[in-house]
C-alpha cells in the first residue's frame, strides 16, 4: 500500500492524499491551497494523477482547504462518488458554489487587468456552477457506521469535534491475508470544544494521517476568553468603533455567543459581566454572508451532534442560538449598505483569513480607523493577508489600495477549533496499541518538528514530516520511494523570491512610517540606532536574495 502526500504536506492548506491499494486507488480530501503564492499555483496545475483512475474520494469536512478542488477535480473529468458525512455534505452544498462564485470574481478582477494589457482572459479556476454540478458526486454517509467501499475496503467516520459534520476518518483495508488500518484525523477539535460534541476515541491504527496546526502551541487556557472578548468588544464600541471579526459564517458566531451566555450563567454574580453582555446585546451583530442564513439552518437543524451541556442548555431555553441583534446578510447590497452606514456595529464575515471573499471589504473600510478593532479567532496560514496583520503589518494592500492599520487588532486564542499540542498528544495516548506509523500533516514545519520530537520522546513512534510529492510505501518500517515534483516547480522558484521581495516591500514601508512618525516628533537618538540596525538587517536580506 502506498500513499502520496499531495497537499496539507509541511503546510496548512491544499489537503490532499492519495492512496493506492491493490485493488482501489483513492484521495482523502482536496483542498485548495491558501495563502502563498507559490502554493496557490499548485491549484492551477493539473493533477498528478490521472483522475480518471481515482476509484472515491472521501472528504473529512467541509473547509475549503479540504474540499474547494473537488469541482475541479470533477471538471478534470472524476465521476465516481466522494463520501463524507451528511453535515459536510450540506455545507459543502453552500460552500463549494460560493467558492465557485470568489474564483469567477478574482479571474474577473484580472482579466479587466489583462484587457488593459491586450492579454488573453484566463478562465476561474471552477465556477460556481461546476461546483454546483459536482456535488451530483457526493454519497452523504452516517457517522460511526463502516461503509463498504469495495471487497478489500471498508471505511468509518468518527467524529473529530472540529466543526459541524467534521470527521476521521478510519480505512481498513485488506490486503496479502492481512488487514492493516489506516487513520486520517482531518482537522481536530480541541478538548472540551464548545456546543459540537468532542471528538471520538480511537484505540488502534497501523498508520496515522495526523493534523498538526497548533502541534507547537498549547492553548493559553489563563485567560477567560469569552470575557477578553467581551471586553475588546466593549472598549471598542466605547470608543466608537466597530468590530470586524475574520470568521467562516456560522459555526464560529455561535461558539463566540455560546461562550460569553454560557460565562453570565456560571458567573451569576460578576454584575460587571452581566453589564457587558447587556450592552453586547444591544449591538447590531451582523453576520455577513451569502452562506449565512442557510449555514445557521444546518446549524440549527443539527442538535444531535451537540454535546450533553448543549443540549441542556438549549432544552432549558437558557442558551438561545440567536439572539435580537443578530442579522443575517445575504445579498451584496446589503453588505455594501454596511459600509456605508454610520451605525456602530459588529461584522463577523468570512474568509476567515482574510483572502477572500466579503471581509476584504470591511477591513478596506475599517483597519484605517483608529477606533475599530479587528479580532482574529481563527488560524491564520503564511502568506495570508490575516496572517500579515497579526504579524503587526502597518500597511496592506487590499483590492489594490494601500491601507494604513490603525486598527486595534486582537489575536484572541480558545476560539481555535484545532486541537493543540497536549490535545494531539492526547489523542495518541488514548491509542491501546500504539500505530507503527504517525505522518505529520497539515501544519507549517516548525510547529510539525516541536510536535515530531514530542512524539519520538513521549511514545518511541517512527514518525514523519513528508514534504509535498512524497510518496511512502506503507509497511512494517514505512519508507519512502518517491518524491514527485509538482508540474509548477520550475515557477517555484520564481515565486518564492517573489513571496520574499513581498515581504521586504512590507518591511521598507514599515520602516519608511517608523522614521516619517519620528520625524515629526523627533525624540530619541537610541531609535534611530534601533533603525539603523533594522536598515542593515534588510540590506542583508536584499544581498541574500540577490546571491540566489
Ligand atoms: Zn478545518
Amino acid at each position: 500500500m502506498k500513499i502520496s502526500f499531495l497537499g496539507g504536506a509541511r503546510t496548512v492548506t491544499g489537503s490532499c492524499f492519495m492512496i493506492e491499494t491493490q485493488s482501489k486507488k483513492f484521495l482523502v480530501d482536496c483542498g485548495l491551497f491558501q495563502g502563498k503564492s507559490k502554493e496557490i499555483l499548485l491549484n492551477t496545475d493539473e493533477f498528478m494523477f490521472n483522475v480518471k483512475d481515482i476509484d472515491f474520494v472521501l472528504l473529512t469536512h467541509a473547509h475549503i482547504d479540504h474540499s474547494g478542488k473537488i469541482p475541479k477535480l470533477y471538471t478534470s473529468g472524476y465521476s465516481n462518488p466522494i463520501y463524507c458525512t451528511k453535515q459536510t455534505f450540506e455545507l459543502c452544498e453552500l460552500m463549494l458554489p460560493d467558492s465557485g462564485h470568489i474564483q469567477e470574481l478574482e479571474v474577473e478582477w484580472l482579466n479587466r487587468k489583462r484587457k488593459r494589457e491586450g492579454k488573453h482572459p484566463v478562465p476561474p479556476l471552477y465556477t460556481a456552477l461546476d461546483a454546483q454540478e459536482c456535488l451530483k458526486l457526493f454519497n452523504p454517509v452516517e457517522y460511526d457506521e463502516f461503509i463498504e467501499v469495495d471487497e478489500h475496503i471498508k471505511v468509518r467516520f468518527l467524529e473529530a469535534g472540529h466543526m459541524l459534520g467534521s470527521s476521521m476518518i478510519e480505512v481498513y483495508v485488506y490486503e496479502n491475508g492481512k488487514e492493516e488500518k489506516l487513520v486520517f484525523t482531518g482537522d481536530m477539535g480541541q478538548d472540551k470544544q464548545n456546543i459540537i460534541r468532542d471528538r471520538e476515541k480511537i484505540a488502534y491504527a497501523d498508520y496515522v494521517i495526523m493534523e498538526s496546526t497548533y502541534g507547537g502551541r498549547v492553548h493559553d487556557e489563563s485567560v477567560d476568553k469569552a470575557k477578553k472578548f467581551l471586553n475588546v468588544v466593549i472598549d471598542t464600541l466605547e470608543k466608537g468603533g466597530n468590530v470586524i471579526i475574520p470568521s467562516f459564517a456560522v459555526g464560529r458566531t455561535q461558539e463566540i455567543l455560546y461562550e460569553i451566555f454560557k460565562y453570565k450563567i456560571l458567573n451569576k454574580d460578576d454584575e460587571e459581566y452581566s453589564n457587558k453582555v447587556e450592552k453586547l446585546l444591544k449591538i447590531p451583530v451582523y453576520v455577513d454572508s451569502p452562506l449565512a442564513v442557510s449555514a445557521t439552518e444546518i446549524f440549527k437543524n443539527s442538535v444531535e451532534l451537540y454535546d450533553d451541556e448543549a443540549k441542556k442548555y438549549i432544552e432549558e431555553g437558557k442558551m438561545p442560538l440567536e439572539f435580537p441583534g443578530l442579522k443575517l446578510t445575504r445579498s451584496t447590497e446589503e453588505s455594501k449598505a454596511l459600509n456605508e452606514s454610520n451605525e456602530q456595529c459588529i461584522v463577523i464575515s468570512a474568509s476567515g483569513m482574510c483572502d477572500a471573499g466579503r471581509i476584504k471589504h470591511h477591513l478596506k473600510h475599517n483597519l484605517w480607523k483608529e477606533n475599530s478593532t479587528v479580532i482574529f479567532v481563527g488560524y491564520q496560514a503564511e502568506g495570508t493577508l490575516g496572517r500579515r496583520i497579526v504579524d503587526g503589518a502597518k500597511n496592506v494592500k487590499i483590492f489594490g489600495e494601500e491601507i494604513k492599520v490603525n486598527a486595534r487588532v486582537e489575536y484572541i486564542e480558545g476560539f481555535s477549533c484545532h486541537a493543540d499540542q497536549n490535545d494531539l498528544l492526547q489523542f495518541i495516548r488514548e491509542f491501546k496499541q500504539i500505530p507503527k506509523n504517525i505522518f505529520i500533516v497539515h501544519g507549517e514545519y516548525p510547529q510539525q518538528e516541536v510536535l515530531y520530537n514530542k512524539i519520538k520522546e513521549e511514545f518511541g513512534i517512527e514518525a514523519y514530516i513528508p514534504e509535498f510529492g512524497d510518496v511512502f510505501e506503507l509497511d512494517k518500517l514505512s519508507h519512502k520511494v518517491d518524491s514527485m515534483k509538482p508540474i509548477s516547480s520550475q515557477k517555484f522558484e520564481r515565486l518564492e523570491l517573489l513571496d520574499r521581495i513581498e515581504t521586504l516591500k512590507e518591511e521598507i514601508q514599515d520602516m519608511v512610517m517608523y522614521i516619517k512618525e519620528d520625524l515629526k516628533q523627533s525624540q530619541n537618538d537610541y531609535l534611530i540606532n534601533e533603525y539603523n540596525d533594522k536598515i542593515k538587517e534588510l540590506e542583508n536580506k536584499i544581498l541574500e536574495i540577490v546571491k540566489m
